[in-house]
């Protein structure tokens, strides 16, 4: 038995009066939507998809009331799935059980990153299979973290050597004061197997100062560079040398904040090729002179910017072809919220012993 359906999260509106059909779906048409000429084949077809209708009486009751039109038929059906507005759910689609009662209210979003070979429910599995390395545990490591953890992942290494001060508590609203005093990572750490069931969570008291530190990240599937204080070059050094594609992060000054690309190598530039092409797009304007306000923010910024991170992350997880960060750097600003999208990957250097490290790159 095989049923079709519309796809999740798609919106039909059918005006029978003018004979016209908005469809939209979620991830290519915005708020928008198509708007498309009905005959009265197609009017049929789409309420018959909209009562959940199996697909062999969906195909009888066209040959019984269109006899002439089976082709037609089948060009609109075809059409509608091609375009990913509705699918046909067989009686041996991939769905466990234990996956609809605990993940069933986030799993359909993950149908925009379905291919004919994976379904949404085998995207979710994979992505609660993997292993995430975190580099900082504060406010926007401890962030994206909570997020992905609302997702399903529940395996992560973590490194970090600081202690929740009070002052964090006005950042990172996952603090609070009983976890003044204690490592971040201890605390993060809890957090995680609180919130989900069989975690296994390894928690690294470490300042990174040198490459060999960084070894204990030799088994994961992706890192997130959520630190201020490490060296990048030591961060990227070592994700070419193993192979691990890492999101470099992002960071925040009172109403601006940054998102910095995701780096594959052996598909993307390295982060300083990035950065510095980056430096390039802007002009010249002087040396910066020094202001004496320590630098701030507030926790609807550095939420914003971990919650398009831990998106992000998600994307890559499901289908890296979605990906949006590859060699792009986002700006947000708040007064409006604006966001602004720079790819500086024209013309980067061909010199750089990290990224001719890779080959593959071109
Ligand atoms: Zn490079």
């Amino acid at each position: 038995m095989s049923i079709v359906q519309f796809k999740p999260y798609v919106k039909v509106f059918l005006n029978e009066e003018i004979k016209k059909a908005t469809l939209s779906r979620v991830w290519e048409d915005n708020f928008e939507g198509i708007v498309y000429d009905m005959n009265d084949l197609g009017i049929f077809i789409l309420k018959k998809i909209e009562s959940l209708c199996e697909e062999i009486v969906l195909r009888q009751e066209i040959s019984e009331n269109f006899p002439n039109d089976i082709e037609e038929a089948d060009e609109i059906i075809n059409f509608l799935k091609t375009e990913n507005y509705i699918e046909i759910i067989s009686s041996d689609y991939y769905k466990p059980d234990y996956l609809e009662k605990d993940f069933g209210r986030i799993i359909p979003l993950l149908s925009i990153f379905e291919t004919d070979s994976i379904n949404r429910y085998k995207i979710q599995e994979n992505i609660m299979n993997k292993k995430i390395g975190v580099i900082g545990s504060g406010t926007m490591g401890f962030s994206v973290i909570s997020k992905l953890v609302s997702n399903g992942i529940k395996n992560f290494v973590l490194i970090d050597n600081d202690i929740v001060e009070k002052s964090n508590l006005t950042r990172q609203p996952l603090f609070s004061l009983k976890h003044i005093n204690k490592l971040k990572v201890e605390v993060v750490k809890q957090h995680i197997e609180d919130r989900i069931e069989d975690s296994d969570v390894l928690a690294i008291n470490k300042y990174v100062t040198k490459i060999e530190d960084l070894s204990i990240l030799k088994d994961v599937d992706l890192i997130i560079n959520c630190a201020d204080d490490i060296k990048t070059s030591l961060i990227e050094k070592y994700i070419f040398e193993n192979n691990i594609p890492t999101f470099f992060g992002g960071g925040y000054i009172g109403h601006v904040g940054r998102i910095d690309p995701l780096v594959i190598p052996g598909f993307t530039k390295c982060f300083s090729c990035n950065e510095k092409k980056l430096k390039d797009e802007f002009d010249d304007i002087g040396t910066p002179l020094k202001n004496h306000y320590k630098e701030s923010t507030i926790s609807s910024m550095s939420d914003f910017i971990s919650s398009v991170l831990s998106f992000e992350v998600l994307k890559f997880l499901a289908n890296p072809e979605k990906s949006l960060l590859l060699d792009k750097f986002l700006f947000v600003n708040f007064s409006d919220y604006s966001i602004k999208e720079i790819k500086p990957n024209n013309h980067f250097p061909t010199d750089c012993s990290i990224c001719n490290s890779n080959s593959l790159i071109v």
